[in-house]
């Protein structure tokens, strides 16, 4: 069908004075063969060197029909209202060629001239049935569909009717939903592990008022025990919500980078006076590494005391006892300096960077590191520390209760800094994260 109307198209051009050349030629080849084969052979000859040359003139010169000429002024207004538009957009004429596009349509749909089909640039079939529609019946509509190189796009659409000269045409606008979906997706999922992460020791308490309302009622040392075991629970659900909290807290400014200024040394020294108690009462000993001079960095205080603390407590929680906890801290150097002295200090770890920061020239990098002597962590699992919810426990099946935030905030914090974060492993050595944030400039 589409080959026709091209064919048609092409015929179209072909002036009225080559039909009637041709014509002759014909007349004039049948009266030669009549007379003799040898001058119709020289006048077949002639007409096809003629066709040739024609063919060939016609490279360079072709006289755009009326219909072209007048499309062409109408496209030189129209140009800047489809550049105008921020979305690539197409023009299809009723003979479904693309007639105009703006400069991002071409891009986005990777095409360069005018007048092709449109079906050799998009072959989505609810996209032409759409077009289809607009053209003949004068509907609009919007059409979403999905795509896949390489990665999953998701479009949509919205292909109305419009007048193109005396004629109907559609006009396609092209809006990238990616980006919606994917947000749409994540938040999806979010609330249905964040509800299922609740509502586990939600049922244990359920059961554990039920035990105690029912059978333990008249057993006061049982009593007490699920007393215990609830208050506990109820301890994982405080935990979980003001972890949840503290997350959401965090995205909403995590665009807007931190111009405070705040001393890197001294928010570890406050967080190990904060947790040697609780460090003391499991056998851990915290062993701070630090110059006398502050470190000062470009940061809020309070979050990057939140960062600190988050990784001493899980060094300790995962320190046995009598391990001691190394908490260092120090100004380094660029990017790559900062990466090699923080984060690359065990020959056999295996070692994964977490996040790292875009790279900024003259930008110089202060780090605080906090190796622990526990079990260390498997290198199959280390790209997927900091993901919400993710611990390694319940990969492996011993569930220790955990939220599964912690690093999920420490990420959200240092990224809001437009800082780096990394770990490195070793089962049988310990762990190591290292967060790095800008160094403040000396005043
Ligand atoms: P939580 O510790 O509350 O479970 P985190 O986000 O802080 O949540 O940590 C996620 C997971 O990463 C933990 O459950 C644990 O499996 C692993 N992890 C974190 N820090 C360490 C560490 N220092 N040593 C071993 N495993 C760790």
């Amino acid at each position: 069908m589409d080959r026709w109307i091209a064919l048609r198209g092409h015929l179209d051009r072909v002036p009225g004075g080559a039909w009637l050349a041709a014509a002759l030629a014909a007349a004039a080849f049948v009266l030669a063969f009549r007379l003799s084969a040898t001058a119709a052979g020289l006048i077949l000859l002639a007409a096809m060197i003629g066709l040739w040359a024609f063919r060939e003139a016609r490279r360079f010169v072709i006289a755009p029909t009326e219909d072209e000429r007048a499309g062409r002024s109408r496209l030189g207004e129209l140009a800047p209202l489809l550049e105008a538009l921020p979305d690539p957009a197409l023009l299809v004429d009723a003979e479904r060629r693309i007639a105009g596009s703006n400069a991002v349509a071409r891009k986005h749909l990777d095409f360069e001239a005018r007048g092709q089909f449109l079906t050799s640039i998009l072959r989505h079939p609810d996209v032409l049935e759409a077009v289809q529609t607009a053209i003949f019946e004068g509907a609009t509509l919007a059409v979403e569909y999905e795509t896949k190189v390489g990665v999953e796009r998701h479009t949509r659409c919205t292909v109305a009717p419009v007048n193109w000269g005396d004629k109907p045409a559609a006009l396609l606008v092209f809006h990238d939903q990616t980006a919606r979906i994917s947000t749409e997706r994540m938040r999806a999922d979010f609330l249905a592990n964040a509800s299922h992460e609740l509502r586990t020791p939600l049922a244990s308490l359920t059961l554990l008022i039920e035990t105690i309302a029912g059978p333990a009622r008249d057993n006061r040392e049982e009593r007490e025990r699920f007393l215990g075991m609830m208050k506990t629970q109820a301890e994982r659900m405080r935990r979980l919500i003001d972890d949840l909290l503290s997350l959401s807290r965090i995205e909403l400014d995590e665009h807007i980078p931190p111009s405070d200024r705040a001393d890197l040394a001294a928010v570890a020294r406050e967080t190990v006076d904060l947790l040697d108690g609780v460090a003391r009462e499991r056998g851990v000993r915290l062993e701070l590494k630090l110059g006398e001079v502050p470190v000062r960095v470009v940061g809020e205080r309070f979050q990057l005391a939140q960062v600190v603390q988050n990784l001493v407590d899980n060094a300790i929680k995962y320190t046995p006892p009598n391990g001691v906890v190394v908490l260092d801290v120090a100004a380094a150097g660029d990017r790559e300096e900062t990466v090699a002295r923080a984060g690359r200090r065990w020959e056999e770890a295996g070692r994964v960077s977490l996040l790292t920061p875009g790279p900024a020239a003259n930008r110089s990098y202060a780090y605080v590191r906090v190796e622990d002597g526990g079990p260390g962590i498997d290198r199959r699992f280390l790209p997927r520390l900091g993901e919400r919810f993710f611990r390694v426990e319940r990969e492996m099946g011993n569930e220790k209760g955990g939220t599964g935030l912690g690093l999920a905030i420490v990420k959200h914090i240092v990224n809001r800094h437009r800082g780096g974060l990394m770990v490195e492993s070793q089962p049988g050595r310990g762990s190591a994260f290292a967060a790095y944030v800008e160094l403040a400039e000396e005043r």
